[in-house]
């Protein structure tokens, strides 16, 4: 898009930040621009920078709309979400779906675009969602890149220009607005809005650059951690497990922290735990290790049951099947494999006859199905994260317009926000509600002074 460049004076005039007759390298499609000034310059057309562009042109089509981002091709991540069918919201969507700022915040924020916009906006771009499992909206293609070409096709039909392969290394205010620097252009833009992203999914061009150019315009940022990531665990209970799925409920428990009960599937992998279950529990893990504190993840294989209940079982199945072996019997309750191992790991003898398991044995088993210790040591880090925890304070932006707080005329949308979502359409609907709220207050103060 932007391989023909050409040398020339910017022009960046009435800002004072660019000194008069700065040459830098303008793309060939900005040439015709003269001054280099938009109104609204995105940094970043992940989901949240290309709905705001969308939303911010319908408003008002005399605006002058651009997206930067320094990836090859938008929405990169669009494309592999939802395992490539993009999980776009789910029905019910409220504020306790998500962490990070306050709720009441949050709940403001996603009352002005609810689900049910989302599900009526997608609709009117030609995708219809249909609901799975847990509520979960998904195309009815089930193709994330009908999504993300209906979204690249209402932004073209807004005319909003998108230059990718634009990095944007600097951003500086200025009486007029911005000065937004890439490596090919500068350009002058009566309005910024920050659509970076986290750190999550690097190689999508992701990387938390956004973060530097928030801060040098004044604001503080949360110390972040990966989000919905698959767990590293110690030892080698896992190995043989890899690749079973079950269901199960984990517990993640601290001295200092409120306990944290999620039941759905598990994956055993070959280095640890992944799975919707582990993805909604790694973000309380990780924070607690950031902050110093003692935290323990613990698993029931009996989602449900606890040690009086699994004990009561156990006492049962001895009593009506007295000579079945105790491999036989837990197999009956777990995955086979699981069963063997957790016998393994106990030192029981799995062919011990039901009838002749003691008390004690029978016992101690009853307790550690349903309270199985695992030893976390570490996530996939940020390369297999779903999202990223922290970022810019949501108080450091006006619930209603998204508008900074600490610099007039930028707005934040998306994950650079310090909000992270639980599993299931929960990311890219604070993506959508975000980018609603920062395009309706811009189209509104469309000409208004800064
Ligand atoms: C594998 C995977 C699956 C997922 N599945 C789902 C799902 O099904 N449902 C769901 O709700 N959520 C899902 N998510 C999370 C969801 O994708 C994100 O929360 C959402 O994309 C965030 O949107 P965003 O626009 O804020 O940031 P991003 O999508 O990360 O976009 C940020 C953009 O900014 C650009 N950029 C960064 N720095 C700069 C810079 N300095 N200059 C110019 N451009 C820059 C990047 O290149 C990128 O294009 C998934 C995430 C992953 C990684």
């Amino acid at each position: 898009m932007s391989s023909d460049r050409t040398h020339v004076h910017t022009g960046c005039h009435p800002c004072r930040c660019a000194p008069d007759g700065e040459s830098v390298y303008v793309s060939s499609e900005f040439m015709n621009t003269q001054p280099m000034q938009v109104d609204v310059a995105i940094v970043g057309g992940g989901a949240a920078g290309l709905a705001t562009s969308i939303f911010a042109t319908r408003g008002t089509r005399g605006q002058t709309v651009v997206i930067l981002d320094g990836a090859p091709r938008l929405g990169a991540k669009i494309l592999v979400s939802g395992g490539g069918r993009c999980n776009v919201t789910n029905r019910t969507v409220t504020e306790s779906d998500f962490f990070g700022g306050s709720r009441n915040t949050v709940r403001r924020i996603l009352a002005a675009f609810p689900a049910e916009h989302t599900v009526s906006w997608f609709r009117e771009i030609g995708v219809d969602l249909h609901e799975e499992e847990h509520g979960k909206l998904f195309p009815n293609t089930n193709r994330a890149r009908d999504v993300l070409e209906a979204l690249l096709r209402e932004a073209e039909r807004g005319r909003v220009r998108m230059l990718t392969g634009h990095r944007v290394t600097a951003i500086d205010r200025c009486d007029a607005g911005f000065r937004v620097v890439t490596p090919q252009v500068t350009l002058g833009a009566r309005r910024v809005v920050l659509a970076t992203g986290g750190r999550s999914l690097p190689k999508s061009g992701s990387d938390g650059g956004g973060y530097g150019l928030a801060r040098r315009l004044g604001h503080t940022l949360v110390p972040q951690t990966p989000a919905l990531v698959p767990l590293v665990l110690a030892g080698d209970f896992h190995a043989p497990l890899s690749g079973i799925s079950q269901d199960v409920e984990l517990t993640v428990r601290g001295a200092e922290i409120k306990a944290l009960r999620v039941r759905g599937a598990l994956l055993w992998t070959h280095f640890g735990i992944s799975g919707p279950v582990v993805l909604d529990a790694s973000r309380h893990w990780l924070r607690a290790r950031l902050e110093g504190r003692e935290v323990h993840v613990s698993l029931n294989f009996l989602p449900g049951e606890d040690a009086s209940s699994t004990d009561r079982v156990l006492l049962a199945i001895a009593a009506a099947r007295p000579t079945a072996r105790l491999h036989t019997a837990l197999a009956g309750m777990l995955p086979a494999r699981v069963a063997e191992t957790i016998l393994r790991d106990l030192k029981v003898d799995r062919s011990l006859p039901m009838a002749h398991l003691p008390k004690n044995s029978r016992r101690e088993l009853a307790r550690s199905l349903v309270a199985w210790p695992l030893e976390v040591i570490d996530s996939q880090s940020y390369v297999r994260a779903e999202v990223t925890a922290g970022g810019v304070p949501l108080n450091e932006v006006d619930s209603g317009s998204l508008a900074s707080r600490k610099c007039p005329g930028l707005h934040l949308v998306g994950e650079i926000l310090d909000v992270d979502g639980r599993i299931g359409g929960f990311n890219f609907q604070w993506a959508w509600s975000t980018a609603w709220a920062a395009a309706s207050a811009i189209t509104r103060s469309a000409g208004a002074p800064l």
